[in-house]
Formats: structure tokens, sequence, C-alpha cells
């Protein structure tokens, strides 16, 4: 039976926030705040993962500052059946603009997706109250507007995906999902053009995600620190007397490599929007011959993410690729995946591999924005990706990071190999990425445009 969850946060230490802000950036916070503690609406966030992915990422992090700045921020995920993330997965990814698993959007579909959501919705009153504020994140969480409506609470759908131009998938997603979203108060996207035309029939507003720069994976790691962390999972060669002690699943043959082979590493789910599979094959007929780095392609473990049903067949579809490459390629790169259980130890992973790599990768085929890319940029280490979607937001090219077609291996292959031989560009690259994420990509920021749609909502400025 599917029902919502109420996933608890602790408080966050402002000051871990604060730290990273310049003066003007921090009073800013504390103004608009002032306004809105204690008088405020309840806000509450639901999505369909308490762990694994990117919005899972920021809710906790909203919840946990927003109670200590004293905003009424709570959290619920829906829980339900593998057919019902079938379905949204498949919504998905059409609104990535991709295919997926090619599977129907059909009546039956709409009968798994409709009856699921019923279901979930009956537990709402539990929860939501008339005057309440809910931010409903992706396809998963659409099935919900009605009833919110109808407790008389304010429905704002967020879409965290997008495709730069429409095709035959997003419309068909699209489609889909209109007649869920007829009663929402407003919309929010990370790039505007990500909406279909019918949207404007209500409010869009745009709202970028953010990094928690005091979380565990994002918190200052030095080098040797970020070494020992990656030798510790069995990524990197510790010293002789060290062994791993930590368990990831890893394809490669021969040993690590060690921590002085410079590293490029792309860290996302297993997800053809990734292209995973671009970077291993980019890797083996463009770079492999003229430098000496060593690829790392790293993502969670293919269990651990409750609405990902394609993780599994995706992974083995890059280790498939991956046993059919030369020998002396098979050695020179490794497939991880990195358990999920503890997420502290997950995140210091994600934290090492983008710290230790000499270049980060994300050659995705379509991405709303992507978290991984903001974190490395956080971490000063340079950024090749693909010029898709949020991600052309995030870097601007040849400055903060590069931005290739995603559909180019050659380009992509030619930008890593002229970072990895300039450490000099590297750094300076790296410098420009921290304080981009600085000034754009942190908390606070989402926080200002959060409460200035609930205030142009609450006040009916949008009419
Ligand atoms: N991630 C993680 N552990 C892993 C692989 C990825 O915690 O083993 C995180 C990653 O650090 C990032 C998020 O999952 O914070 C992925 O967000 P992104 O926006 O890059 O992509 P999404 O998964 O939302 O499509």
């Amino acid at each position: 039976m599917a029902h919502l969850q109420a996933i608890q946060v602790g408080r966050y230490s402002i000051e871990r926030l604060y730290e990273h802000l310049t003066p003007q950036d921090r009073s800013a916070l504390v103004q608009q705040c002032r306004g809105s503690a204690d008088r405020g609406p309840t806000v509450w966030h639901v999505n369909s993962t308490a762990a694994g992915g990117g919005v899972a990422e920021m809710i906790a992090p909203l919840v946990g500052y927003g109670r200590e700045i004293g905003l009424d921020i709570r959290w619920l995920v829906i829980q339900a059946s593998p057919e019902f993330f079938e379905v949204t997965k498949r919504v998905d990814n059409g609104i990535s603009g991709i295919s997926g698993d090619g599977g129907a959007l059909g009546e039956a579909e709409h009968k798994t997706y409709s009856n699921t959501s019923r279901e979930a919705a009956a537990g709402l009153r539990d929860h939501v109250r008339s005057g309440d504020f809910v931010f409903l994140h992706d396809p998963q969480t659409a099935g919900l507007v009605a009833e919110i409506s109808r407790i008389g609470a304010t429905p704002i759908w967020r879409a965290h995906n997008g495709a730069d131009r429409p095709n035959e998938h997003t419309e068909r997603s699209w489609a889909f999902l209109h007649r869920y979203l007829t009663e929402v108060s407003a919309f929010a996207f990370t790039m505007p053009h990500f909406s279909p035309a019918w949207m404007t029939s209500r409010p869009l507003y745009t709202i970028t995600p953010f990094i928690d720069p005091g979380s565990p994976k994002n918190a200052r790691m030095n080098a040797g620190h970020a070494a020992d962390v990656l030798a510790d999972w069995g990524i990197v060669s510790g010293d002789q007397q060290s062994k791993a002690t930590r368990r990831a699943t890893i394809v490669r043959e021969g040993p690590a490599p060690k921590t002085s082979t410079p590293m490029l590493a792309q860290v996302s789910r297993w997800d053809p929007v990734k292209d995973m599979e671009g970077v291993l094959t980019a890797f083996a007929e463009h770079l492999v011959d003229d430098t000496e780095a060593y690829l790392s392609l790293i993502g969670p473990e293919v269990t651990g993410v409750a609405d990902d049903p394609e993780a599994e067949e995706y992974f083995e579809r890059c280790v498939s690729l991956y046993k059919k490459l030369p020998e002396p390629v098979r050695r020179r790169c490794q497939l991880v995946c990195l358990p999920m259980g503890d997420r502290t130890a997950n995140a210091m992973a994600v934290n090492a591999a983008q710290t230790h790599a000499a270049v980060v990768a994300q050659k995705s085929v379509s991405e709303g924005f992507g978290l991984t890319v903001a974190e490395a940029m956080w971490k000063g280490t340079a950024v090749v990706a693909s010029d898709v979607g949020g991600i052309s937001l995030q870097i601007e090219h040849d400055t903060s990071g590069v931005l290739v077609d995603w559909d180019d291996l050659q380009q992509f292959a030619r930008s890593v190999d002229s970072l990895l031989n300039d450490s000099a560009s590297r750094q300076e690259m790296g410098s420009a990425a921290r304080e981009r994420v600085r000034n754009l990509f942190l908390p606070n920021k989402h926080f200002l445009s959060e409460l200035d749609l609930i205030d142009d909502l609450a006040k009916g400025h949008h009419l």
C-alpha cells in the first residue's frame, strides 16, 4: 500500500553555512528570514526518496537549516511499489527528452499512477493543514496536487529535470502529467525553457538547486585526507601497509591506481542519461594512449536508490562494455559502486573522489541541474561537462569549467586531455568554479527564491 512517510531532520548549525557567505549574502538572508520566521506558513517538501539522488540531497539541508533560522519546513516521502516507480521513471526520462525503457504511457500506466497517488494522498491530512505551502518534486508527486488543493494548502510543482528542446519523449511525458497538474498554484523549474507551453496557465518560477557547503560531501578535505579515504575504499592504492577497510563493488583489472596517477572521475547514478558509457568509450578511444590518467566511474550501489529501477540494468551494460575493452585499457579504468547504507561514509567517498580527481567529467545527455558538477566545482576541481540543461547555467565555458557537446567524444577527450596537461589552467578554473558556486548555488540563494515565491503567492501578486 502506497503511503507518505515523514522524514525527520535535526537542526543544522547555521554557522556551517554562514562561514562561506559574503557579508552581503549573509545579511540578505538574515533580513529575509526575519520577515518570515515564526509567523511564516508551514512549508512542505514532498519527493520520492529520502536518500540517493539530487532532490533528497537538497531537501535535507533545507529542513535542517530552515529550522535553525526559524522557518517551519518539513519533509514527506512517497513510498510506493516498483510498478509505480517504473511508470514515474518513464515519465521522468521523457521529461529529460529520452526514451528510457521504451515502455508505454497509456491508460494502464495512468491507472497504476493514479491509484498509487490516491493511496498516498489519503495520508496527506495527517500532515498538511489548510494554509500550508507544499512543494511537490518531480513526476512521482504530481498525483498529490488535487488532494493538497482540497485541503486548502497551496501546491507548487517543481520539476528538476528538463530538455533543452521538446521532442516526442518530452511531449509524451508532459501529456501524461497534464491532467494531474491542473490545480497547481505555481510551477518551478531550474530553467524556464524546460516547461511545456500549456504551463503558462499558472505562474512559473525559476529556482536553481544548491549544494550544502557544510555537509560531509562538501566540507573542505585536504589532498592527503582525500587520498586516505579513497584508499580505504580500495579506489586508490594506499601505502604498502594499509589495506582497504571498506567494501565497495569494484570492477577492475589489476591494482588500484596510485595516488600520484592523475584521475579522471565521473560520479553519478547509473543511468543512461549520465552517459558513463560515453566517458568509458572516449577514454578508451581517445585518451588512454595520450595520457597517463586513470578513469574512475563512480556511482551508488545499484540496489540502493528506491525510485531508480533501471540502475542495475544500466550498470550491467557498462560492465559489459568494460569487458569488451582491450586488456591494457581495462587496467586503466574502474567501475565503482559505493554502498549507500552509511550515508556519511558514502558522502565522504564522493567528496574524496571529487577532491582527488585532476578532472571531473559530467558527460550527461541531458541534465536538469548537475549537483555533481556543482559539488566538484566547489572543491576547486576542473570540470568538463556537457553543454546541456542546467549545466550550461552552472559553468561559464573556459572560465569556471569546460562545456562540450554531449555527443562529441573527441571534443570531450581533447578538453580533458588539455586540462590534464595544464595544471595552471586547472587551478585557475577550479578557483573560478568555487567562487561561482559561492555566489549562486549555496542554500541562501535557494531560501531567498523559495520565500519570494511563497510571498508572491500569499499576496496574490502573480494574478
Ligand atoms: N551521489 C551519491 N553517491 C553516489 C553517487 C552520487 O551521493 O555514489 C550523489 C551525488 O553526489 C549528487 C547526487 O547523488 O549529490 C546526484 O545528483 P545530480 O543532480 O548530479 O543527478 P541526479 O541523480 O539528481 O540526476
